[in-house]
């Protein structure tokens, strides 16, 4: 019954409410700057446009988010959608042909999945970040014209990070190009907050970046594609969830842009970010918990049992912890979590009120 933040009321009484379950990484979803620039744009360039990019659906402010996006990124262009999902159900379709191959890791997200479900390529999926499985399935591709390799940068149900050093060496070596969905990195993770790209220093060796507006950078909606100007040329003739769906509305557009400017001004808020993942998760597997992943905001807790994650979860919510539990077909059968998340925004106290919960609700069912 309120805005998204750290503290939550909930419809029907709860108050106060503590939330770890969003993707809202650096708090940007309800910051008063934020805001603000909705409400400016929203007032001077309308609630919306009525038409798709390329008929009358372009503004200013469209033109300007995609540039800045690249300058963010330090790519050479980039092209607005209106999810993250639709850029990547247009992506592979418009780059790829039935002479070429994709090689996609099998933990990948749906829209991954299911992008490259309509495109003609060859497909391959290979192990979850095992290079020498991607290895043998390069070396399979060669016989087509054009290889892709198409990996999350970080996975969000396990808050791992994709060993893109080791895959920009084996897209060398086998002539591939590199797509990376930065969903779960945009806005945080790197000294700069660039992303995976930055914090493993491949930037200049992915040559396609796919990312959302609707977690780190705001939390509003949108998403993009950004890379090389030929490619981005590409997408705007022939991507069709950019070619037929509805511009950006102008106060999504606004939120976005006043994200980066924040992010592109000072890293100070991705840097308290991670100093309270850090803390989460060093206190938390001292109390004797099992979390999967490292150094990433997102922190699973592992608890195996389906049933013991969702009853743990509902006890966390008594106790003002709002988390959820994911089990089998989200995650594979017998790797039940509850899926915490770390935001700039949550305090020293409320990350510890949290860890506290989980060791009263943990060592009552049995979990410790
Ligand atoms: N890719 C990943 C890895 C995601 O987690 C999500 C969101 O859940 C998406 C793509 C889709 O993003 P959007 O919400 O902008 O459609």
């Amino acid at each position: 019954a309120s805005r998204q933040g750290p503290h939550l009321r909930l419809a029907g009484g709860g108050a106060g409410i503590i939330n770890f379950c969003a993707n809202n990484y650096l708090g940007l979803s309800s910051h008063p700057e934020v805001i603000r620039a909705a409400v400016e744009a929203l007032e001077k360039f309308g609630a919306g446009l009525s038409s798709v990019r390329f008929i009358c659906g372009t503004q200013s402010i469209h033109k300007d988010l995609e540039e800045k996006i690249a300058r963010f990124h330090q790519r050479e262009d980039a092209i607005l959608y209106a999810s993250c999902f639709d850029a990547n159900a247009g992506i592979f379709e418009a780059l790829l042909t039935p002479e070429d191959a994709v090689l996609s890791d099998e933990l990948n997200h749906a829209s991954i999945i299911d992008g490259i479900r309509l495109c003609k390529a060859n497909k391959y999926r290979y192990k979850h970040m095992d290079m020498q499985d991607l290895e043998a399935k390069l070396k399979e591709a060669q016989k087509h014209r054009l290889r892709l390799v198409a990996t999350d940068g970080a996975f969000s149900m396990d808050g791992d990070i994709a060993p893109l050093r080791e895959i920009c060496q084996l897209a060398q070596k086998y002539d591939a190009l590199v797509f990376i969905d930065e969903c779960h990195a945009t806005g945080f993770l790197g000294p700069n907050g660039r992303g995976t790209d930055e914090l493993l220093g491949v930037m200049d060796k992915v040559t396609i970046v796919n990312s959302t507006l609707g977690k780190a950078l705001g939390g509003a909606a949108g998403g993009y594609t950004t890379g090389p100007k030929p490619l981005i040329d590409l997408l705007r003739q022939r991507s069709r969830p950019y070619l037929f769906s509805n511009s950006l509305p102008p106060a999504v557009v606004g939120c976005a842009s006043k994200a980066l400017d924040l992010l592109m001004e000072s890293n100070a808020i991705a840097q308290s970010m991670a100093a309270k993942t850090q803390r989460f998760r060093s206190k938390m597997t001292a109390a004797g918990f099992t979390i999967s992943g490292k150094d990433h905001p997102i922190c699973p807790v592992m608890l195996g049992d389906a049933r013991l994650a969702s009853v743990m979860a509902e006890d966390m919510l008594n106790r003002g912890i709002y988390v959820i539990g994911f089990s089998y077909p989200v995650v594979p059968k017998g790797k039940a979590r509850i899926r915490v998340q770390i935001s700039a925004v949550h305090s020293d106290e409320d990350i510890d009120r949290c860890v506290e919960a989980f060791t009263e609700v943990g060592r009552k069912h049995g979990a410790l």
